[in-house]
């Protein structure tokens, strides 16, 4: 059926040195993992970590990219810039850009359009703040996020889309959702793209967990019949951790 992936989010940590050596201390532990396995990394890192990737199982990624292919974008980086090093994989619209960088629903969804026309995977995060969850719209804004940031994919560009449920209240504050809230949710953007696309492509795409998923809590997150994977952060940076995780998937 679909593949599980664990996608390491590094967000703004490591040098390229750091880089390098976290990469190189990750990829034994992971060589024999039956899930696709991706290190996420800054700008500045990517030269350094494919390096030290090269002739292992993980694959490294962007983690933002600009709509336009080049053009007057003071500090934006274009996601044919990122294909020309070999970066075939970028997070779209994680929280902390919405939230920090004035990311929209619609700005994520011309990136969403300009990362698969530069033939790359998209890793497009959804998720509620604890204001919309306390005000019982979790579904209702996640298809909407949803709905937004696919408007005009096709269901063969679909094949390239990665789905990661983050709670906005469970990033970085030790707080995970419970399994079964990770799975409802998970469960609810499933029935989005069945709605959009058809059962053939619901059954097929991949939808991670994020929001402090580590080594203790990942096994239970991950048996979730609609959790086929996990966007990590904290836990990415510590090898041994995000080895345990790859092993849970
Ligand atoms: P944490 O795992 O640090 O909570 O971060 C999750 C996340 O935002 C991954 O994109």
């Amino acid at each position: 059926l679909r593949k599980a992936v664990i996608a390491g989010n590094w967000k703004m940590n490591k040098t390229p040195t750091e880089a390098k050596e976290l990469i190189a201390a990750i990829a034994p532990l992971v060589k024999d993992a039956g899930c696709d396995v991706v290190a996420c990394t800054p700008f500045v890192d990517l030269s350094s970590a494919q390096e030290a990737a090269e002739g292992t199982n993980i694959q490294i990624g962007a983690e933002n990219c600009h709509w336009e292919k080049s053009g007057a974008y003071t500090g934006e980086i274009s996601a044919d810039m990122l294909v020309s090093m070999g970066v075939k994989i970028v997070i779209i619209g994680h929280s902390e850009r919405r939230q920090y960088f004035g990311e929209t629903d619609v700005t994520v969804q011309k990136r969403v359009r300009a990362a698969l026309d530069a033939g790359m995977t998209v890793i497009l995060c959804v998720g509620e703040t604890l204001e919309q969850r306390e005000q019982g719209i979790t579904s209702e804004l996640v298809a909407m996020q949803t709905k937004i940031a696919l408007g005009g994919v096709s269901a063969e560009e679909l094949k390239r889309v990665v789905i990661a449920y983050e709670p906005v209240w469970a990033i970085g504050t030790g707080k995970t959702a419970t399994a079964e809230q990770a799975n409802e949710v998970c469960h609810t953007i499933r029935e989005v793209i069945c709605e959009l696309y058809g059962k053939a492509s619901a059954d097929g795409i991949t939808i991670q967990y994020g929001g402090s998923m580590n080594a203790a809590n990942a096994a239970e997150l991950l048996a979730q019949p609609d959790v086929d994977g996990g966007l990590i952060g904290g836990a990415s940076l510590k090898p041994n951790d995000f080895a345990v995780i790859v092993e849970a998937a």
